[in-house]
């Protein structure tokens, strides 16, 4: 059978589905997907990303940490795609009950989606290290090109993105693993399943049908019902859910 017929009637049966994205999600709006060829981890760079995303680094270098965070991190241009404006329908239907995401760039709320998992945070939460003041994006993206960002207090500005509250970051991978765990389907898309810790997440899945969406065939075996190496948007622009 074809395998947009296979996916529609898969979805259209599926009473909760959860779908969990990676990079590959977000690069038909234009962002650099961070594993692939092409990718961040693929350009030189004297440290690499995970360093400059830790708490230590973003405290000792905020300067370094900024410039890579404008350079490569942060782009307020870009706009959600089918993918992303699909889910955002499904969910509305009941159909899909939570998204899982590496991305960082906030598409799947701006597309409509509610319940969003940010595994690694979103460049559209940013506090005041100081007095804790909260900053949107378009705040920070002000700073671009005029050094590091700064409260009118005088702290530090810190994205959501850097890594250091291990007990926020744990919540939402226990909320991630719950809704994996009680979904009938999983959608894993736009990833190499490559990344820790969303590497493991599939390994809670215990549900009918594990469907793999993803540009590159994945260098893990998975056993999955359906494997469709295509683009996401454009696969899932094909669906029509009722
Ligand atoms: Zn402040």
């Amino acid at each position: 059978m074809d395998k947009i017929k296979q996916l529609q009637e898969i979805l259209q049966n599926s009473k909760s589905i959860v779908f969990f994205g990676g990079a590959g999600v977000s690069t038909e709006s234009g962002i650099p997907d961070f594993r692939s060829k092409d990718g961040l981890y693929n350009q030189k760079s004297d440290v690499p990303p995970e360093v400059i995303l830790s708490h230590d680094y973003f405290i000792n270098h905020p300067d370094k940490f900024y410039q890579y965070y404008f350079a490569k991190m942060i782009d307020l241009s870009i706009k959600p795609n089918a993918a992303h404006y699909q889910l955002a329908k499904w969910e509305k239907l009941g159909k899909v009950k939570a998204i899982v995401t590496q991305n960082i760039d906030g598409l799947h709320q701006l597309a409509g989606s509610k319940t969003v998992y940010e595994l690694h945070g979103s460049v559209h939460r940013n506090h005041c290290m100081k007095c804790n003041k909260f900053y949107t994006s378009a705040d920070i993206i002000k700073f671009k090109n005029k050094g590091v960002p700064r409260c009118s207090c005088g702290g530090l500005i810190k994205p959501d993105v850097v890594v250091d509250n291990v007990e926020d970051a744990d919540c939402i991978f226990s909320d991630a693993v719950s809704a994996i765990a009680n979904c009938d389907t999983l959608i894993v898309a736009g990833t190499s399943l490559t990344v820790y810790p969303a590497s493991g997440l599939i390994d809670y899945f215990r549900g009918k049908n594990l469907i793999l969406i993803n540009r590159d065939k994945t260098e893990r075996s998975v056993n999955t019902t359906l494997t469709i190496n295509e683009p996401v948007g454009k696969t899932l622009a094909q669906i029509e859910l009722k």
